[in-house]
């Protein structure tokens, strides 16, 4: 018997004027994420289908899992509207389900169906009570509900619901620069914009010598685990040794870290003009460390009018470890490679800067043209899903 995937938009109806934007934008990016396995997708206004070959199921339904704007989804036996086929379903299938309570659930958007749908519903309980022994009604607890759709072409019965990533469909809201260290904190703020429905470029600040490949090995490990929820992800590798070690050949060390956080605030705001991006997304969080302080996060965010945001500012740690372990970066962002921010911290770093000595300060050196240096002499690789890539070579 036939079986499709049944897509249910939730939130995204909500979207009136732009409804078909972003159901197009779903279509796109279920259909990207599904090449290669033998689909047919189609769309109406409320639900979205995936035909699909048995034996692809557990993975169709993998990535899935992995797709932004799917708010529930459901396995459901395709089959013509009229009473007797959907009678026979009803036998022929609830054999395979293990219960002994039930309750049926009937949703008639084909009005030209007949039967009103709570009138159906106790047509096929009596159904069931009369051709299964020792089966019992339950309306408030059963151990199976037994949905049956009516909609206009074909209808459509199921029994589990099963809850999608939810979020925004990825693309729909423009595009942010993610701050992307090796830490656990970023690969969760990078995660929880793309579930707003942003697409990402990431930005790595490196010290070679005084930081290993490995540890930009870590951020490209962290953005393909990343690139599982998007297309793809452009990750962009700064040289940072120079502007780093002139800070901390010409600053105070207490104010080494505010200094060296501006510089990369100056760099991002460029980076995200040149790439037309519209925000700038990081991974700190109020209180963690010195530099995220309200007084720290003011004279560093002063070096830019451009829009910041921080998806974790207000989670406590425990909270990013769950959904850094939920995405599978935690393990990744716990391997031991020194980053650029913690080779060379002070024993003091300042908790309260000041923004007039923080300028003072930086005029010791030309950062400007270091700046645009960096920028220039950047490394930009384009991340793949590997796993999406080994399908698509296959056709
Ligand atoms: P994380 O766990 O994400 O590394 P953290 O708690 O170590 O964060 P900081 O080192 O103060 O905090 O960094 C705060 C944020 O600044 C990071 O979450 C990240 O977005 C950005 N950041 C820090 N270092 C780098 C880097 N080397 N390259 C790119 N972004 C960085
Ligand atoms: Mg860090």
């Amino acid at each position: 018997m036939e079986r499709v995937i049944m897509i249910k938009y939730g939130e995204l109806s909500t979207k009136k004027g732009n409804i078909n934007y972003f159901i197009n934008t779903l279509y796109k990016n279920i259909q990207n994420k599904l090449n290669g396995l033998d689909v047919n997708i189609y769309k109406d206004i409320s639900r979205m289908y995936i035909e699909f070959s048995d034996h692809n199921l557990k993975m169709i339904l993998e990535r899935i899992n992995n797709i932004f704007g799917i708010h529930e989804y459901v396995v459901a036996y395709k089959i013509n509207t009229d009473i007797e086929t959907i009678n026979k379903t009803i036998l022929q299938v609830l054999p395979d389900e293990k219960f002994n309570t039930f309750k049926v659930e009937t949703k008639r958007s084909d009005k030209a169906f007949p039967i009103q749908s709570l009138d159906f519903s106790k047509h096929i309980g009596g159904l069931i009570l009369k051709n299964f022994n020792n089966k019992k009604v339950d309306v408030h607890n059963p151990d199976l509900l037994v949905n049956i759709e009516i909609r206009k072409d074909y209808t459509y019965i199921y029994f589990n619901k099963y809850k999608g990533l939810g979020g925004y469909p990825n693309g729909t809201l423009g595009k942010g620069m993610l701050m992307l260290s090796g830490g656990i904190d970023s690969p969760v703020a990078g995660y929880l914009a793309l579930k707003r429905g942003i697409i990402l470029e990431a930005v790595y600040f490196e010290a070679i010598p005084h930081t290993s490949i490995e540890a930009r090995n870590k951020v490209i490990a962290l953005s393909k685990k990343l690139v599982k929820y998007t297309n793809k992800i452009q990750l962009h590798i700064i040289p940072f040794t120079e502007i780093q070690e002139s800070i901390y050949k010409n600053i105070d060390p207490t104010y080494c870290i505010t200094i060296m956080r501006r510089m990369m605030y100056r760099i991002m705001e460029k980076l995200a003009k040149i790439k037309k991006a519209q925000v700038i997304i990081n991974g700190e969080s109020i209180g963690q460390v010195a530099s995220q302080t309200l007084t720290s996060m003011n004279v560093i965010n002063n070096v830019t009018n451009f829009p910041v945001i921080r998806p974790v500012a207000c989670l406590d740690k425990l909270e990013i470890i769950d959904i850094a372990k939920k995405i599978n970066t935690y393990d990744i962002s716990i391997l031991p490679y020194e980053d650029c921010c913690t080779i060379f911290v002070p024993k003091h770093p300042i908790i309260n800067p000041n923004l007039n000595d923080a300028i003072k300060f930086e005029e010791a050196f030309d950062y400007n043209t270091l700046i645009d240096k960096a920028i220039k002499e950047r490394i930009v690789i384009d991340i793949t899903d590997e796993e999406e890539n080994k399908f698509k070579d296959l056709l």
